[in-house]
């Protein structure tokens, strides 16, 4: 039986930084669902999809292959054949992943790749209904989350670095405009598991956090 952690959250609270490297320590495979939802919206917007009307949306999902490769234990996206891991991390993509993602037939078609993964090996993974809708009966859930300020901060360091032109205010208002679609769509909106050990990452460093779900999860896989 492999074991299962499930980690979920708003945008930008952290969680893919620190789920890799927890992951890394625990030697479990890391899945970001995140790059899943990510690799269907870049097709959507290279095809011009109106996600909106039904018919054309199924269309355009049946000609996606979505492809998930580990090198050096780092996820790839592939997307019919093509690695995508460099182009979904566009404010276009993320807004396009967001929007798509409260469509069901979206949601349908990467339910089973999340859950086929998950049944082979020992995953954390991360995402907004990990621990609610994919992965119910996951050995170890955790909400993390930080206030939205804090994300934003985090979000426009993180882009500085990168070399990208951004304002924190606009990355703000996007966080704040993501939150609010994950939170309320219809289907699998994003929220804290009944199950889950909630942890706010607002006032911790990375390694704080890092040892925090590392020490959860041997607590767990030990009990
Ligand atoms: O985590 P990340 O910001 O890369 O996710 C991009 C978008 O994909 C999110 O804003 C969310 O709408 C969607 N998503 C989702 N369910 C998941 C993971 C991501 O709806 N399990």
């Amino acid at each position: 039986m492999s074991f299962n952690i499930a980690i979920d959250g708003p945008a930008g609270a952290g969680k893919s930084t620190a789920a890799k490297l927890a992951a890394k320590e625990l030697g479990f495979i890391y899945v970001d669902t995140g790059a899943m939802y990510r690799t269907i919206a870049l097709y959507l917007l290279r095809s011009g999809t109106d996600i909106e009307e039904e018919a054309a949306l199924q269309a355009a999902l049946e000609d996606i292959d979505v492809r998930i490769s580990y090198e050096q234990g780092v996820q790839h996206m592939i997307l019919n054949g093509e690695d995508v891991s460099g182009l979904i991390r566009t404010p276009e993509v993320s807004d396009m992943a967001s929007r798509s993602s409260a469509r069901p037939a979206v949601r349908k078609k990467l339910l089973d790749l999340q859950r086929q993964l998950a049944a082979r090996e020992d995953v954390l993974m991360d995402g907004r209904d990990i621990g609610t809708a994919i992965l119910p009966k996951a050995d170890l859930k955790i909400f993390l989350t930080a206030s939205v300020a804090e994300r934003a901060r985090r979000r426009f360091l993180e882009m500085k670095e990168k070399g990208e032109e951004c304002s924190e205010e606009e990355i703000r208002r996007e966080i704040e405009e993501r939150d609010y679609r994950d939170m309320h769509r219809e289907i699998s909106p994003l929220v804290q598991a009944e199950d889950a050990v909630l942890l706010d990452t607002s006032d911790m460093t990375l390694e704080q956090v890092v040892e925090r779900i590392t020490a959860l999860a041997k607590e767990k896989m030990h009990a």
